[in-house]
């Protein structure tokens, strides 16, 4: 059978998770208090319901501690973000994901027991902060406040040089994790493998050593 989720909140945010979980064919459980939002989801979340979270006997009657996954995208009402994710975690619900306003809201969840806490406007505004002050950077994730994972272009320095020539590993202290070659993913790439201008490596490690492999290894030659 297929993963439950229930999305809370169908604005922009919880819109697309909810789209983007029912076209990857899972079961999900749309719920609003709004019902002109409930209405568009009800052709596109396999339930769509006109409810609010912050009573407890609603989230009871539609069985809520029976998903796997919970998702608060609860916007600007913030006592309803926290008041739902309370009464979720209280019902004994296994994973709880909450979008936070602010670092005071994330504060909050913390202490409540939120299993994963997202700031989607801070998160990408880093990504493409990173993205655009960086020609060779091509997508960046932070994995924690000191290690990344970041894709990024082989330039004309790497071209026909293997992975073992280029010693990215013992010089900057980071792992090549993978490369995309067009459609073809290669993951965990040989030792002798031949690198491609163009190519895109998918590199982890510190951020100070990312930073010093960008600068020597490919800034445009
Ligand atoms: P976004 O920034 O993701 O667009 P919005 O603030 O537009 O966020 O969306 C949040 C959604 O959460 C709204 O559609 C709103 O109706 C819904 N919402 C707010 N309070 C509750 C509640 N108590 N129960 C259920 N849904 C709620």
């Amino acid at each position: 059978m297929n993963k439950q989720y229930t999305v809370i909140g169908l604005g922009r945010f919880g819109g697309s998770i909810c789209k983007a979980l029912s076209e990857a064919g899972m079961e999900v459980l749309a719920i609003d208090i709004n019902e002109e939002r409930v209405n568009e989801f009800s052709n596109i979340a396999t339930h769509a319901v006109i409810a609010d979270t912050t009573d407890e006997n609603v989230l009871k009657s539609l069985g809520i501690r029976n998903f796997e996954h919970v998702i608060v995208a609860i916007g600007d009402n913030l006592q309803a973000s926290i008041l739902t994710t309370l009464l979720l975690k209280e019902l004994g619900v296994k994973k709880i994901t909450v979008k936070a306003q602010n670092d005071y809201h994330e504060k909050v969840l913390q202490k409540i027991g939120a299993d994963r806490i997202i700031h989607p406007e801070r998160d990408m505004g880093i990504r493409i902060a990173h993205q655009v002050v960086s020609s060779s950077i091509k997508d960046y994730l932070e994995l924690s406040e000191e290690y990344s994972m970041v894709e990024l272009v082989a330039t004309a320095k790497m071209d026909h040089q293997t992975l073992a020539n280029l010693d990215i590993r013992a010089k900057f202290g980071c792992n090549v994790v993978a490369i995309r070659r067009k459609e073809e993913i290669i993951v965990s790439p040989k030792a002798d493998l031949k690198i491609e201008k163009g190519d895109i490596l998918i590199v982890i490690g510190g951020d100070k050593d990312i930073n010093l492999l960008e600068k020597q290894m490919l800034a445009d030659s």
